[in-house]
């Protein structure tokens, strides 16, 4: 139960207003997570529910409001539930025995579209049977349906165990590493993790733990250094450590230190490859060498952490911008959840996302690409705007 929600599967419960899909997930959960009513539209907003499914792993189902809502506050009803495709990595969707119509077909599209493997379920099958054309048509668009009665099926859990496993995304079955596979057991890796006025109070930041726990798992050895110390680190081991990984705002100055015969990378850039697409934010990046006078950029974070006075999103990348290409550019910050209007941007420079899932990542990479704007990352987009991305990515690219 302490599994980061950012490392859940997120199964999001879609359909229409009063289909059942509170029932049908107090069903799976065996709890009351949402409200249970005959009142069209109680579910007001998403409502969030982990749990451990076993043999499945850790979730995170997102109940949505009705997607056909028509009560008072249908559009931002609506707005939210289609907001919350961007995090599913897994679709369900609800109807009852009268099948599915333009609602839940223009859902289905949106799935193809973010590229999300779901599932239908017809519930209310105790009040009347669920006839051939019914099932036919649901056939056109999956095979992978559920026949229930949120009510009365005791099997339901084990239905829906068995659908969600026969599409369950190759990156949930086979979680990618951070670093462990970059480097061998035994090997000795240095963090480089600077303690400034961006570094919290007491404690380092999640992507740094993670990283951590992940060499950890891995057996490495793994030495721990402020910016500060890293000259005296490397010249106290023996030999020269398999990787040196730090954080972006120090990239520069540790690149210097660090001799070229050393593989560098950053944190940001490790989770450019776990929680996005490392070659599609490398491609992003060259974007930078076109921006004009005048063109907008975005910096879209995850999620809405107090800025500081230096703020990495705020203040360091729009100077780095402004440096390597030499141009007044209009550069706009945006955070939190929701996927903006993009248009009439030149580029997107994301943040680590590690508040967030890979899946969120992902849909913003497909949204961008649809739109044609350019995205790429913290980590990579500072490398290239020092010089240096070629060396931060080759141990990645190459191993
Ligand atoms: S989700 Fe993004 S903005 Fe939030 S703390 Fe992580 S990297 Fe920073």
């Amino acid at each position: 139960m302490k599994t980061l929600k950012s490392m859940r599967l997120h199964i999001g419960i879609f359909g229409k207003t009063n289909a059942g899909k509170s029932s049908f997930l107090n069903k799976i959960t065996n709890q009351e997570v949402s409200i249970v009513s005959e009142v069209e539209g109680t579910t007001t907003d998403v409502v969030e529910k982990s749990m451990e499914l076993l043999p499945i792993g850790p979730v995170n189902f997102l109940d949505t409001a009705g997607i056909n809502d028509k009560t008072k506050l249908a559009s931002e009803r609506i707005e939210k539930t289609k907001k919350i495709l961007n995090r599913t990595d897994v679709g369900v969707i609800i109807c009852d025995y009268k099948g599915i119509d333009k609602y839940e077909i223009e859902l289905i599209e949106n799935f193809k579209e973010l590229d999300i493997p779901y599932i239908v379920v017809i519930n209310k099958t105790d009040i009347q049977g669920v006839g051939d054309n019914v099932l036919n048509h649901i056939r056109e668009y999956t095979e992978n349906i559920i026949l229930t009665s949120t009510k009365t099926d005791n099997e339901l859990v084990f239905k829906f165990k068995k659908a969600l496993l026969k599409i369950l995304p190759e990156d949930y079955v086979n979680s990618p590493l951070i670093v462990g596979d970059l480097v061998k057991e035994k090997s000795v890796v240095i963090m480089v993790v600077p303690i400034d006025k961006e570094a919290p109070k007491g404690r380092i930041i999640l992507p740094q733990v993670q990283t951590l726990r992940d060499l950890l798992d891995n057996n490495c050895l793994t030495l721990v250094v402020k910016d500060t110390e890293l000259e005296k680190a490397l010249n106290t081991l023996k030999e020269p450590p398999a990787l040196v990984i730090t954080d972006s705002q120090a990239f520069k100055k540790v690149s210097e230190i660090v001799p070229q015969n050393i593989p560098l990378t950053s944190f940001s850039i490790l989770f450019a490859r776990l929680k996005g697409d490392l070659n599609a934010f490398i491609q992003g990046a060259k974007a930078i060498d076109n921006l004009q006078d005048g063109d907008k950029v975005l910096i879209l974070e995850s999620c809405t952490h107090h800025a500081i006075d230096d703020d990495i999103g705020r203040v360091k990348i729009p100077n780095l911008l402004k440096k390597k290409t030499g141009k007044n550019l209009i550069i706009e910050n945006i955070s939190g959840h929701d996927f903006p209007d993009i248009s009439g941007y030149k580029l997107i420079i994301h943040c680590g996302a590690c508040m967030t899932n890979r899946k969120e990542v992902l849909s913003r990479i497909i949204l961008s690409n649809k739109a044609g704007v350019p995205i790429t990352n913290y980590g990579i987009a500072i490398s290239y705007c020092l010089g240096i991305l070629d060396r931060a990515v080759s141990k990645l690219i190459n191993h």
